[in-house]
This record gives C-alpha cells, structure tokens and sequence, in this order.
C-alpha cells in the first residue's frame, strides 16, 4: 500500500523543473511566530517569516527571521517531489545531473523537425558527361 498519492503529469513535469532549474517563489504574505498554525524552528517563536510558495510545483517556503537578522528557512514540499527511501535498499536519490536529464528529454520529445532538408535521391551510376 502506498501512502503517497499518485501525481498528475502536470506536476511531474513542474518537479522536474523545480529540480533541475530551481522553484519559481511567489511571495505569499508574513506570517508571525505567534500564529495559530504557524510552526517557527524550535526556539523561534520570537520570529517573523516570508511565506512564499512554488507558481510551478506548490511547494512552499518559509524564511524566518529573528529581530537580530538570523534567517532560517523551511520547506515544505508537494508530496512525490522528494525522493524518499522506504528501505535502506531503495534506490538513492535521483542526482541533479538525472534531473536536467529528464528536462532536456522532454524539451526534445515533442519536436518534431520541420524544416528538414528534403535529400533527393539520386541514382549510384555515373552521370552522364555534358557534352
Ligand atoms: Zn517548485
């Protein structure tokens, strides 16, 4: 059984993406430490974050930030965008390089070329000398 719910194709496309060219963040709003719902690292509360969130993958970003200019980032991520190992045996995390891999196979897949020179065929045999 499997407790990660199967991802559209929209978003695999945008996971390859975000992996191999980064997050597009759109900043969202400040949320304060004291919020309800809010959940600052461990001995943050003090502390105030950027919210921002993925217009490609949804993934979400929070950057803390202490009245003395210390930042902490966190991150929560769409599910199916991390590589997680169930087992020590599973295969490891894809690497960057795989990634851009990925990105540069479907740039290419649907491309079709158009302006391909048409090669005329010509017979092996000699051409006859103009005389
Ligand atoms: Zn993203």
């Amino acid at each position: 059984m499997s407790l990660v719910r199967p991802v559209s194709e929209q978003l695999k496309e945008a996971f390859v993406a975000c992996h191999s060219e980064g997050h597009q963040w759109r900043h969202m709003g400040r949320v304060g430490g004291s919020e309800e719902g809010a959940r600052p690292p461990l001995g943050l509360t003090d502390s105030v974050a950027r919210y921002s969130r993925c217009t490609s993958c949804d993934s979400e970003r929070y950057r803390w930030y202490t009245r003395s200019g210390e930042v902490i980032p966190k991150y929560h991520y769409t599910d199916g965008y991390l590589h997680r190992k169930a087992r020590p045996d599973d295969e490891p995390a894809p690497t960057k390089q795989w990634w851009r891999q990925q990105l540069v196979i479907s740039l290419f897949e649907d491309m079709i070329p158009t302006a391909q020179p048409t090669v005329q065929s010509r017979p092996a045999g000699r051409r006859r000398k103009a005389s």
